[in-house]
């Protein structure tokens, strides 16, 4: 039996590279054939990881249209920039991929995630299959796919895409009541609100709208969207370890010293940056809390406005701070008593793969409701609130650390949900059942 091979094209932030590098490594694992189209400037970050996989997948390179000293922490530059150099690209790289290949090993279908709707369109062209593969929750997507009606019940602005009034809404049975402010667009402009607009209306191009979770986590969404898919919760294999940054693994070590629930884990992703003030007030919090922690503060860089100073009287004795942390093995560290996080979907995901409490920080787009499903949903965590100055206080880390060390119903809630969400990817679980599904489609 021939098996399908698969093009799998990221938008190049590792929000979206892993989630992708993980389902290619599941997709290798059932026999198919991956080609990972990687930027030319994230090839030469990651290269150790990359070439840690070439076993497994054969990795292609293309410019992203930038020159080298650009600051790709602009994303609004990066999505223009891509849009508009890369089509042609893709396409001739399409058909040198086929030529060489041959009739048995044609590439049969493209996975592509958030803001790259335009590949679906060259792969269209061509005549290729296509999917998405949505990194974040299936609940935001679903919000970027209602924005025409929600413009027709004129909830929303249809320019800016900013609520017309204060209301809170439902986007889907069984899902949080939101702030119409939270919608995931409302934090990124009006330029970003107009290019989702078009990406979600070319991602219709992919048959399949795969999400990395469950259809226990988010229901609501499954019920209502037929090409929705859960195949969550996406794992990592030990060969990968794909970042920008490299890893301190020594925190490891440092953790196993510690006893059990004992540690507070803090990190914000790869892409929010705290403000000078507010880094302060978190180092005091976290001197405060008189408890061990892990911090993730991630290196600054050129392009990053954002300097580190440590304030005045930070003692950090109980702490260790990194660069940046092998996060999904420390969420699975028994020593880790709660997850400080911004939000994003995969550190989410993976705090609840490692049955762990959080306390939400959220930054902006799809944060908010995902701390709504955290705090009202699922009820594994609680969220920290800003004060009058708009800034999380020292007191309110610690008072909310302590609220949540202490509360047991949220422990077991966390400990079942992980069990919950682990069946799924079980061999007779339903994630498991859906890739099968997935798999078998792309193969006709
Ligand atoms: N991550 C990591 N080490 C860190 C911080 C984050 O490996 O110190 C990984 C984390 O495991 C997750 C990804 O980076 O897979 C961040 O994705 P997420 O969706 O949580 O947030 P984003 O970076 O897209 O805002």
């Amino acid at each position: 039996m021939s098996h399908p091979h698969f093009l799998v094209i990221p938008y190049p932030i590792l929000g979206h590279i892993n989630p992708l590098l993980q389902f290619s490594q599941v997709l290798t694992k059932h026999g198919c054939k991956i080609t990972f189209l990687i930027t030319e400037f994230n090839q030469k970050r990651m290269k150790n990881a990359i070439d840690h996989l070439r076993t497994q997948i054969n990795f292609v390179e293309l410019s992203d249209g930038l020159d080298p000293e650009d600051d790709r922490s602009d994303q609004p530059k990066v999505i223009l920039s891509l849009r508009n150099t890369m089509p042609s690209k893709l396409h001739n790289l399409i058909q040198n991929i086929n030529v060489l290949d041959g009739d048995d090993s044609k590439i049969t279908c493209l996975v592509v995630s958030k803001n790259m709707g335009w590949a679906l369109e060259v792969g269209h062209k061509l005549g290729i299959k296509g999917a998405l593969l949505w990194p974040a929750s299936a609940t935001s997507l679903a919000s970027f796919d209602s924005i025409p009606t929600l413009i027709h019940e004129r909830i929303i602005d249809s320019e800016t895409g900013l609520p017309t009034r204060k209301q809170e809404i439902q986007l889907l049975p069984n899902s949080p009541m939101m702030d119409t402010a939270n919608l995931p667009w409302c934090s990124l402009g009006k330029n970003f609100f107009l290019h989702m607009v078009e990406d979600t209306q070319s991602l219709k191009l992919g048959e399949w709208w795969l999400c990395n979770t469950t259809s226990e986590l988010e229901p609501g969404a499954f019920a209502k969207w037929a090409r929705f898919l859960p195949i969550g919760p996406l794992m990592q294999s030990d060969r990968s370890k794909s970042s920008f940054w490299r890893e301190d693994t020594s925190c490891l070590d440092w953790l196993d010293q510690h006893p059990p629930q004992s540690v507070v884990y803090v990190s914000f992703g790869s892409l929010a940056t705290v403000e000078a003030n507010q880094f302060k007030e978190l180092a005091l919090g976290l001197d405060l809390l008189n408890k061990p922690f892990l911090w993730v503060v991630r290196p600054s860089n050129d392009n990053d406005r954002h300097n580190h100073a440590y304030p005045d009287g930070f003692i950090g004795s109980k702490g260790k701070v990194i660069g940046w942390a092998p996060q999904k093995k420390i969420l699975n560290h028994p020593a880790i008593a709660c997850f400080i996080t911004h939000c994003g979907w995969n550190s989410i995901i993976e705090g609840v793969c490692g049955g762990i409490p959080f306390l939400c920080w959220p930054f902006f787009s799809d944060q908010f409701i995902n701390k709504s499903y955290i705090c009202d949903v699922w009820k594994v965590g609680v969220g920290l609130e800003k004060d009058e100055n708009g800034v999380i206080s020292k007191g309110e880390i610690r008072k909310k650390v302590e609220q949540i060390l202490g509360n047991e119903d949220i422990k077991a809630r966390s400990l079942k949900l992980k069990e919950l969400t682990l069946n799924n990817s079980a061999e007779a679980g339903q994630s498991s059942k859906n890739l099968q599904k997935f798999i078998n489609w792309a193969n006709n």
